[in-house]
């Protein structure tokens, strides 16, 4: 007898009133191809303000396959991930976006790499077209700083459209932090990885919730999430400047005791005051940061507040 494992698709979305039906059915069809394998969706309400959840309901009328999960508001996408994750049962998870950027064509090949005995197997794109050059370069810049600054090693190109073993997703779920960085985490738990590349898909349908800004502050809580080595540098930067200072200082008496004092003098003096007051800004900036984290994630706050769903809560929920 063939014993059929079980296989959660975790779908955040917000706002996917347009694409979220057309999802469905092209997963689906790509799904029926797959052998002793039973799939089920778990589709995550991050608080849409259009008919999305209402089309959730419908889909979860109409296909037993499909449960879902509706938020109190918006939570982000990271809190929907997590949300799906928490809820899902399967002996292996895949999570992916709402918009068919990331292809149900792949998950066959994701369902045999975890066969293989890979613990995960995530997609990874391998262009980046049409994209602003000036966001593929901040993109760049910014895989290059995170993976020298901290012990995570983030694979350039990797997106949330990966398949894990229930040991991996229990393990991501112990990672309990409010301010959830995924990409970060899923590297931080280790694991066996498969990386599959695929080619960038432009969303046709709906829009993307991205702003520069927000992948601006997303970068910085990536880094600030899993190092200190900025507030060792804050450290270092204090150490050399107070070396230089003291050797100046040393400079500027001496030079006073011999020759006296001549007055001109306010170039350096300004320059001095407006680069350490830079500085101390930029140092104050960065311990701000951290001291932020730890305010937000000292409340405790729960990552997500559930308002409707169909999925049975079991004791283990409540
Ligand atoms: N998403 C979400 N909550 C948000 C923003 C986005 O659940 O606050 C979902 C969205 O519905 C989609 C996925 O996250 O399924 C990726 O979002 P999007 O396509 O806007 O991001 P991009 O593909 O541009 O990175
Ligand atoms: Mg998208």
């Amino acid at each position: 007898m063939i014993v059929t494992e079980t296989i959660d698709i975790v779908v955040p979305c917000y706002n996917e009133e347009e694409v979220l039906k057309i999802f469905y059915e092209e997963t689906k069809k790509i799904l029926d191809s797959i052998n002793n394998y039973t799939f089920q969706f778990i589709l995550v309400d991050d608080g849409s303000r259009d008919k999305t959840l209402s089309i959730m309901k419908e889909l979860a009328e109409i296909y037993p396959d499909v449960s879902y999960l509706s938020f109190s508001r918006n939570f982000g996408k990271e809190a929907a991930m997590y949300a799906g994750l928490r809820y899902s049962s399967g002996d292996y998870v895949i999570v992916m976006d709402a918009d068919l950027q990331h292809p149900p064509a792949l998950i066959p090949e994701m369902v045999a790499g975890v066969k293989e005995g890979y613990d995960c197997v995530a997609a990874m794109r391998t262009t980046r077209t049409n994209e602003a050059k000036i966001r593929s370069l901040f993109s760049r810049m910014f895989y290059r700083l995170s993976n020298m600054l901290t012990d995570v090693s983030l694979v350039q190109g990797a997106v949330d459209f990966r398949i894990m073993s229930r040991q991996m997703v229990n393990a991501v779920l112990d990672l309990s932090e409010v301010q959830r960085f995924s990409k970060g985490i899923f590297s931080w738990v280790g694991f066996k990885t498969k990386w599959l590349p695929y080619e960038n898909i432009e969303r046709t349908i709906g829009s993307t919730k991205w702003s520069f800004w927000n992948l601006f502050k997303y970068a910085l809580d990536g880094i600030t999430a899993f190092s200190i080595v900025p507030l060792r540098l804050v450290s270092i930067m204090g150490f050399f400047i107070s070396v230089f200072a003291f050797i100046y200082i040393i400079i500027t008496i001496t030079k006073a005791l011999i020759t006296g004092i001549d007055v001109p003098g306010y170039v350096t003096t300004l320059s001095t005051i407006l680069f350490l007051g830079g500085i101390i800004e930029l140092s104050l900036g960065i311990l701000g940061e951290y001291i932020g984290h730890i305010y937000m994630e000292s409340k405790n706050r729960p990552i997500f507040i559930l308002k409707q769903t169909n999925i049975n809560l079991t004791d283990k929920y409540k």
